[in-house]
C-alpha cells in the first residue's frame, strides 16, 4: 500500500481489517507521515512497542516516490521534473504569490486531446497517472521542500477529466486537514469541456471545487480547428453541461481563453464569445500565446492583447488578464512535456 493513494479513512479501515489495530495506530502513521522528518514507519514512537506490527508495515508499505531529476527556475516560478517508477517524466509547476505557492500539477503523461496549441497535446497521451503520483507531486513540494502550498491546479500535463477517478481520488486526499490540508475551494481542475465528464463531476455535488474550462475559440468553426475535441462534442454541448454544474454561493466557473494572434481576438469573437456566456456565472481569464515549439500560431502583441480584453469589457465580461511567467524554461502555460523521456 501506498500511503500517498489513500484517504485517512482508508488507512483506518485498513488498520482494522489486515491489522487489527485501531485508529491510535492509524492516526500515528498518517501524523508522521505528513510530518516533515518522516523517514520509515518503525521510527514512529507509537510504534515502538509493537515489533509485528512493525515488521507487517515495513513489507506492507511502499514508500518510494517520483523524484525530481531536474529543477530550473526564472521569474520566480520553479519548474520541477519528476521521474516516475517506469522511466517517464512528468513536470510540476511552483508559482509564488504573495506568501504562500500555487503548484500546478500534472495528471497524465502526454494527453489525447491534441489541441493544436499546446506541447502536451502533440506528444500524444502515454499513460495516465495514478492517484498517488498525482498527490506524490504535492507532497514533495509541501513536505519535503517545506513550501507552503495553499493552491493546487490541474493545469500541468494532461487532460484530468480524461483520468477521472484518479483525480478525484487525489483530491480526497489532498483535502485532509491531518495531511496535506488543501481544501477544495483551493483546489482548481481544469478541463478541455467534456461534457458527459463534467456532468459525472457534478454528481460528485462538490459545490466548492473550483472548475475551469478551457474556451480558447468563440464559436465552433475555430474551436473546432484549434480544439479537436469540439467536433465530438461542441459547444452547446458543453454549455448544457455547465448549466447544470453546482456551484457554491457567489462561486463562478473560470473560463480559460488563450489569446491567438487572428485566430481567436477579432472584435466579432468578444460579441460571439458574450452569446456562448450568456448568463452563466463565470469569470474569464485571458492568458496570452505562448507558442509551443514548431508552432503554427503566433503571440498576440501588448496591443492587441489590450485591444481584445477592452472588447471583452465592452461586452460586460468579467475578465483577468493573466501573465504567463516562465516561458524562457518551458515552464508557462501549454509548453509542458518538453523534458519528457
Ligand atoms: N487539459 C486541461 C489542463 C491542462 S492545460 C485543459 O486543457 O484545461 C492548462 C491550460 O493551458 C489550458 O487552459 C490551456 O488552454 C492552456 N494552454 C495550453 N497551451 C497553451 C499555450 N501554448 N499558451 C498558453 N496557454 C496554453
Ligand atoms: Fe490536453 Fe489541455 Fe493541452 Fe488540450 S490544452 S492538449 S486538453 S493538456
Amino acid at each position: 500500500m501506498n500511503l500517498l493513494g489513500l484517504t485517512y479513512p482508508q488507512l483506518v479501515s485498513i488498520f482494522r481489517e489486515r491489522y487489527g489495530r485501531g485508529e491510535f495506530h492509524a492516526a500515528a502513521l498518517y501524523r508522521g507521515f505528513y510530518g516533515s522528518a518522516f523517514r520509515e514507519p518503525t521510527d514512529i514512537e507509537a510504534f515502538s512497542a509493537s515489533h509485528r506490527l512493525q515488521g507487517q508495515l515495513r513489507s506492507d508499505l511502499e514508500l518510494s516516490r517520483p523524484v525530481v531529476v531536474a529543477q530550473t527556475t526564472e521569474d520566480g516560478v520553479t519548474k520541477l521534473v519528476f521521474r516516475l517508477q517506469d522511466g517517464h517524466r512528468i513536470e510540476t509547476v511552483v508559482i509564488p504569490m504573495a506568501n504562500h505557492a500555487t503548484v500546478c500539477i500534472s495528471c497524465q503523461v502526454g494527453c489525447r486531446m491534441g489541441c493544436q496549441f499546446c506541447h502536451t497535446g502533440q506528444m500524444g497521451w502515454v499513460r495516465n497517472l495514478s492517484a498517488e503520483e498525482i498527490v506524490s507531486q504535492v507532497y514533495t513540494i509541501k513536505i519535503a521542500m517545506g513550501i507552503d502550498v495553499r493552491n493546487v491546479v490541474f493545469m500541468g500535463m494532461g487532460e484530468p477529466l480524461d483520468n477521472f477517478d484518479p483525480v478525484v481520488q487525489a483530491v480526497r486526499v489532498m483535502e485532509d486537514q491531518r495531511g496535506l490540508n488543501i481544501a477544495k475551494r483551493r483546489i482548481t481542475v481544469s478541463t478541455v469541456g467534456l461534457p458527459h465528464q463534467i456532468e459525472r463531476l457534478a454528481q460528485l455535488n462538490w459545490p466548492q471545487l473550483k472548475l475551469a474550462v478551457s474556451l480558447n475559440a468563440p464559436n465552433d468553426a475555430v474551436r473546432s480547428e484549434l480544439m479537436p475535441i469540439n467536433r465530438k462534442y461542441p459547444l452547446d454541448q458543453l454549455k448544457s453541461a455547465l448549466q447544470h454544474y453546482p456551484l457554491a454561493r457567489g462561486n463562478t466557473i473560470f473560463i480559460e481563453y488563450v489569446q491567438i494572434k487572428g485566430v481567436n481576438d477579432k472584435r466579432s469573437h468578444a460579441s460571439q464569445l458574450k452569446d456562448f456566456i450568456g448568463d452563466l456565472p463565470v469569470k474569464l481569464n485571458l492568458i496570452p500565446y505562448n507558442p509551443r515549439r514548431h508552432s503554427p500560431y503566433q503571440a498576440p502583441t501588448e496591443t492587441d492583447i489590450e485591444r481584445f480584453h477592452q472588447a471583452l469589457i465592452e461586452e460586460k465580461i468579467f475578465v483577468r488578464l493573466r501573465s504567463s511567467k516562465g516561458a524562457g524554461i518551458r515552464a508557462a502555460c501549454g509548453q509542458l512535456g518538453a523534458s519528457s523521456a
